[in-house]
């Protein structure tokens, strides 16, 4: 790989030597500087799409500006540079993830397309009738719905581990469920809803010990931590750009390539091509075997941007900023609101913060909160059955980033003090 690329360590530790200023680092982050309903804004909403620093923005700029031409396909020179910068991406993210080999990384649209590649490669080539893919009760609706799909056309079976009432996965049914008919673990590495760190050590060597492959949903990893495939030794890891302070419509499907070797191709077309006859066509090289037509090159300047600016900060500071702000909202929350249940009490979590106020309806509670500037997510978080698990039609979620402040949990504690004036009785 790469000499000028960060390692695993230095991911984790950031480039900066310098304490990092998180109220300055905003002013890197133009969109939070609005105001929302006469309010500041406080963006409370990150897990479900992160705000982007103007430095991504400025390298997409460039590329319109300086160097756009299509990738991998002109000798001139701004396609050469174009492909330059674009296969540069791949390398950050090959870094990001500590990926042996930059090919092994696939540029997809997110997670959901990389799942749907899975499901439409792996799912409809390697399941058959009676075959396994356990799944946990915490999927988001893109974990479940693409293997109900490839379970219905191979006549494979859906198996899940139960969630616990503290939010955690149920490890004694897990042991239970996997077996020799199991053909895939494919599971969240962190809950989108619940803010639940699955504990990945343990499932992963498990399964492993069985020969069943794993994927790991890391949407909401990602953002969080500093990621390592070699050292989990999962087969496939899959995340989006945009929850990452990144461009929408990018994301990462990584593979080891012994399997990436052995799928078929997913979309036919432009560039994932060998040899084109009408009698038969070979396909290229890792990846571009599976990244068919012209890609989102942007997409892939704009993310490498966004790496570059977190390999500056470092996730294990990332990590302990916002581990700081979720858990010190969870404190204010719990002493300012005794009507207030937490739905998601793992011990092991990120700084997503689910929960009810009494029985305020979470769609009226997340109103009231956007007449006061804050914006947090309400509803069934694209994870029906786990709203069904907990009885619960849904909840108000408060997901940070180290870009948010303390002042913003005193700006949602003072609105929730609204809502619940107003909703109960
Ligand atoms: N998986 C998880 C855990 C998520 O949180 C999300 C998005 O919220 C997804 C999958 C789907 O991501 P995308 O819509 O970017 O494809």
């Amino acid at each position: 790989m790469n000499a000028e690329l960060p390692d695993i360590l230095s991911w984790r530790k950031g480039s900066s030597a310098q304490p990092v200023d998180w109220e300055k680092l905003r002013n890197d982050f133009p969109i939070l500087q609005r105001q929302v309903n006469g309010h500041p804004l406080a963006y409370l909403d990150n897990a479900a799409s992160a705000q982007k620093p103007w430095q991504v923005k400025e390298a997409e700029q460039a590329l319109y500006d300086q160097y756009y031409a299509n990738v991998h396909r002109g000798v001139h020179t701004l396609s050469q540079e174009g492909t330059n910068a674009f296969e540069e991406a791949r390398a950050w993210v090959a870094s990001f993830i500590n990926a042996p080999e930059k090919e092994e990384v696939i540029f997809t649209k997110g997670t959901t397309d990389g799942i749907n590649l899975l499901a439409y490669t792996f799912g409809l080539d390697y399941l058959k009738p009676g075959d396994e893919i356990l799944l946990t009760g915490m999927e988001h609706h893109a974990n479940i719905v693409p293997w109900q799909l490839a379970a219905r056309r191979t006549g494979a079976v859906i198996k899940v581990v139960p969630v616990l009432d503290n939010g955690t996965l149920d490890l004694e049914s897990f042991d239970k469920l996997l077996s020799e008919k199991t053909k895939l673990l494919s599971m969240v590495w962190v809950s989108n809803s619940l803010g639940t760190i699955n504990p990945v050590d343990y499932m992963v060597p498990k399964a492993k010990s069985l020969g069943v492959p794993v994927l790991l949903d890391a949407a909401q990893a990602a953002p969080h931590m500093a990621i390592d495939v070699q050292a989990l030794d999962i087969d496939f890891l899959v995340f989006s750009a945009h929850k990452v302070i990144g461009p929408t419509g990018f994301g990462v499907l990584y593979g080891k390539r012994s399997w990436l070797d052995m799928l078929p191709p997913f979309m036919g077309g432009g560039d994932m091509i060998d040899q084109v006859r009408f009698e038969e066509t070979t396909f290229n090289a890792l990846p571009h075997k599976f990244e068919a037509g012209t890609p989102h090159i942007s997409g892939a300047i704009g993310f490498c941007a966004a790496l570059k600016y977190l390999a500056q900060i470092g996730m294990d500071r990332v990590a302990a900023r916002e581990q700081e702000l979720g858990e010190l909202c969870r404190t204010k929350l719990r002493e300012a609101f005794p009507k207030l249940r937490f739905i998601g009490e793992a011990t092991e979590r990120v700084a997503v913060v689910s929960f009810l106020l009494g029985e305020a309806h979470p769609y009226d509670v997340g109103f009231i909160l956007d007449k006061e500037g804050v914006a947090v997510r309400t509803g069934h978080h694209c994870c029906q059955p786990l709203m069904d698990r907990f009885r619960v039609p849904g909840t108000v979620r408060a997901s940070f980033a180290f870009y948010n402040t303390k002042s913003e949990i005193d700006q949602l504690i003072a609105a929730l003090a609204k809502a619940q004036k107003m909703l109960l009785p």
